[in-house]
């Protein structure tokens, strides 16, 4: 699989560490109920398409990239520097 970078362009994804889910929120911890943070530790959904996730790139420019990539085929649909996905900034 090559993820494709929007610093460094194109690039096998053994440069890259996965994180996870982008999409989880954390609960607030002074007011979430103990199942709220054992949910958002420790579960996750085993989705099936496509699904947008957390990637750093150590080997290269070393930035966090949101990559929104189908679980079955691999294809990757964008991938955006994170804090753009959060702020709308282009990084
Ligand atoms: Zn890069």
């Amino acid at each position: 699989m090559r993820i494709p970078c929007p610093h460094c362009g194109a690039r096998d994804v053994q440069e890259f560490t996965y994180l996870g889910d982008a999409g989880l929120q954390r609960p607030d911890g002074l007011a979430a109920t103990e199942a709220a943070m054992f949910d958002y530790v420790y579960l996750r959904d085993n989705l099936r398409g496509l699904h947008e996730e957390l990637w750093y790139h150590g080997a290269g420019c070393h930035a966090w990239l949101a990559v929104r990539r189908h679980t079955l085929t691999h294809a990757i649909e964008s991938a955006v520097p994170a804090k753009s996905r959060w702020t709308g900034a282009a990084a």
